[in-house]
């Protein structure tokens, strides 16, 4: 597979360290409030990455945190917390604050069928871990006490703007120009990676360490999670282009210089979706999630199927008339799918011709606009059998995951469906064809018809 790297700035041959594994790290949600739709657009470029790996037959493993501290109102240590900024807002604690917008963050998740990652980690769960690495960074002369807080010493690294295409200057000035500077800073690029002297007054989440009370920066959570749940290498880590500088910067200097050792091969970085003002934000007034999307009628799958129009590298202005469209055109899709009849016997020449295809569109960094062409291209072909498109279309959807096949009707009855089709694979497994065929007309009766692929058995409804 190929895979634009942002720290080579080049496509390259994906290579994983240990053969058909992979091990990857998202920069997950700070939950001070709604995760917008351009929040998870960022989510569905590293889901159709995991699946993409997947379905090249890798064994994916994904880790994630929740940014429930440490996240200043500017990335650049200054401001207060965004936790306790929502907490004064709500009149909550920081923590009923985490845990409903947790929540919340999930439920939009599911409902754009989001594979959830392996391990997830709140920030405020492991600050054993960045004790660890903040004292073992002191004690090698990679930080310093200053004003009662931690900071990295960035003149310490051979190359901190590696990830940042090395522009020095721009990025010092840029890191500048939103920042007061912080008089207790060796240098302005230097960063917090623990705080105790807090800016404002009640800041609410606090632990004890060997600096004085305080709390970590936000920098610090995605390292220490990282290298404590993943290991000391680590495949792929992303997130969207703003967490480029500071934040991916920061993690790979503190990273790297507590290891000895390069940390992680590949960056991914997934662009923006921008509305009318801009980069579409959390602080930019009101908040456009899934939700509302679904509460106004729309099938949040259709923002899926819209951000699968466009390379994840590409910006996306977003707008109703794009959203509208992509809704109509994946209705066309679904029905055009269910009305597809299970005809033939498998075609083995044109299952592996279009499964290449398809194999070919992903790996090139991830173009899931050529993958959905060569999806239309199948459902137009009067070559390939009924058959052998179900199957094909089946598997295709474990990356797409638009749910090619529920015309949006799940069954009422679908729990005895499911267990019908479990007692079916039984009655195959054990040669009893006819029990297994009864079920079938038996379903077959009720409107309900069963599609037999290689991924497993399915359902349609019919005649409604
Ligand atoms: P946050 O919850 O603010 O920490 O952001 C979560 C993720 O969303 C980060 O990885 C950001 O890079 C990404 N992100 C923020 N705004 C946008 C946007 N408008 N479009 C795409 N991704 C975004
Ligand atoms: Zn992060």
């Amino acid at each position: 597979m190929k895979l634009y790297n942002t720290l080579t700035r080049k496509i390259e041959d994906f290579r994983s360290i240990e053969e058909g594994k992979v091990k990857i790290y998202t920069c997950g949600p700070t939950v001070y409030h709604y995760a917008h739709i351009g929040n998870m657009r960022n989510y569905i470029g590293h889901d159709i990455l995991v699946r993409t790996l997947e379905y090249l037959g890798y064994e994916v493993t994904r880790a994630m945190n929740i940014t429930d501290v440490g996240h200043l109102t500017s990335d650049s240590d200054s401001g207060e917390d965004k936790m306790m900024k929502a907490a004064r807002r709500e009149n909550k604690t920081a923590m009923e604050i985490a845990k409903f917008y947790t929540e919340e963050f999930f439920k939009d998740y599911d409902k754009l069928n989001l594979k959830r990652p392996d391990i997830l980690k709140p920030a405020t769960g492991e600050i054993d871990m960045y004790i660890k690495m903040i004292t073992k960074l002191l004690s090698d002369g990679y930080a310093y006490e200053s004003g009662g807080n931690v900071y990295f010493d960035v003149s310490k690294v051979k190359d901190y703007y590696q990830l940042t295409n090395h522009v020095q200057d721009e990025m010092v000035v840029g890191a500048r120009e939103s920042v007061e500077e912080d008089s207790n800073k060796r240098n302005q690029a230097d960063f917090a990676l623990w705080f105790t002297t807090s800016k404002f007054e009640h800041q609410e989440l606090q632990w004890d360490s060997p600096w004085g009370k305080g709390y970590p920066g936000w920098h610090i959570e995605c390292s220490g999670i990282s290298i404590k749940y993943l290991g000391e290498y680590l495949d792929i880590h992303g997130g969207g282009v703003d967490n480029i500088f500071p934040h991916h910067t920061n993690e790979i200097a503190q990273s790297e210089s507590y290891l000895g050792h390069k940390w992680c091969n590949y960056w991914f970085h997934n662009e923006h979706l921008l509305d009318s003002s801009g980069k579409m934000s959390k602080s930019n007034g009101a908040i456009l999630t899934v939700s509302v999307l679904e509460e106004e009628g729309y099938d949040p799958l259709a923002f899926r199927f819209m951000c699968l129009g466009s390379h994840y590298r590409k910006q996306i202005l977003f707008n109703f008339d794009i959203l509208n469209q992509a809704e109509q055109t994946l209705k066309k899709l679904r029905n055009k799918v269910s009305s597809i009849k299970d005809s033939g016997d498998l075609d083995d020449g044109s299952f592996t011709e279009y499964n290449n295809k398809f194999i070919e569109a992903l790996s090139d960094d991830l173009n899931t606009a050529n993958a959905l062409s060569v999806m239309y291209e199948l459902l137009k072909d009067d070559q390939v059998n009924g058959h052998t498109k179900i199957d094909l279309l089946n598997k295709f959807d474990k990356v797409f995951a638009l749910n090619l096949f529920t015309t949006k009707q799940v069954a009422e009855n679908e729990e005895e469906i499911l267990e019908l089709i479990e007692k079916r694979n039984e009655a195959k497994k054990n040669k009893d064809y006819e029990l297994a065929d009864s079920i079938r007309n038996e379903l077959l009766e009720k409107g309900i018809e069963l599609l037999d692929t290689r991924e497993g058995t399915t359902y349609k409804i019919i005649n409604s």
